[in-house]
């Protein structure tokens, strides 16, 4: 069972996940690296989400593969003491971070830090206002199911959205951006973090995640309507919206 600040251990398979390796070793510089790669502009795309999103006092909200909680404190000041935020992640390291900080932040009444798999949910049916994924789609194997799992939660009515690394749309856009993240990510990575493989995982994982098109197919494959996004940064970042029927 949950508790505030606890965790819900779920079950994980023995395989070498190559992405839990991947944060367990960025979890600490996390927040730092995020500032820096992203220049910053990270913190403007995540209140774009938070506008976007609804959310209203009394709101239960899912912040998803939430990491170190960036969102989560937003929503916990939206929400109030009559709503509840949920921060959610596979990783526990991530979670530690996550948590650690929440605290000294002076966070904790109406938040629950919970350990689970995106594809496999350990919540009610048609529980949630509204859950968010930033910067976590991409790194799920199976997204489709995620996607499932995640419209089950929903209320009827309730919305989801997805802040992703997508494409951009102009080629010459596309040709800086590969050098940047090809190039001053990993060395950036190492730098700081002494950690360049991760990076490079990181700057891969972003080629291969699904164009704005699929992913909105996606979604709505997955049983959400009015199925929408919004380019940020040149389509760098898509935020993706879709309301559980
Ligand atoms: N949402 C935070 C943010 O925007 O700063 C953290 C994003 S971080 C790049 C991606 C997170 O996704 C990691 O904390 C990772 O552990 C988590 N993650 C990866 N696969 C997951 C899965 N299948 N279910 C839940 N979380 C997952």
């Amino acid at each position: 069972s949950s508790t505030h600040f606890g965790y819900q251990q779920v079950k994980t398979e023995d395989k070498v996940n190559h992405v839990a390796e991947v944060f367990h070793s960025v979890a600490s510089k996390y927040d730092m690296m995020n500032d820096l790669m992203s220049m910053g502009i990270h913190r403007l795309w995540k209140r774009f989400t938070i506008e976007l999103s609804g959310v209203r006092k009394g709101h239960k909200v899912l912040d998803l593969a939430g990491g170190t909680g960036d969102l989560t404190m937003k929503f916990s000041d939206i929400v109030g003491a009559e709503g509840t935020v949920v921060l959610a992640d596979i990783n526990d390291s991530m979670l530690k971070v996550g948590r650690d900080r929440l605290m000294d932040k002076g966070y904790s009444s109406n938040i629950e830090v919970v350990q689970a798999n995106a594809e496999e949910l350990p919540f009610p049916d048609n529980f949630f206002n509204c859950v968010t994924i930033a910067f976590g789609l991409r790194n799920v194997t199976d997204k489709d199911k995620a996607l499932r799992s995640i419209t089950r939660v929903l209320k009827p009515g309730g919305k989801l959205l997805v802040l992703e690394f997508s494409k951009p749309e102009n080629p010459l856009l596309t040709k800086a951006y590969d050098l940047y993240s090809f190039t001053a990510l990993p060395v950036m990575g190492k730098l700081i973090a002494g950690d360049s493989e991760s990076y490079k995982y990181l700057a891969e994982s972003i080629r291969m995640h699904p164009d704005q098109e699929t992913l909105k197919g996606m979604m709505e494959n997955a049983g959400l309507v009015n199925c929408r996004y919004h380019n940020m940064t040149g389509g760098i970042v898509a935020l993706h919206t879709g309301v559980k029927p």
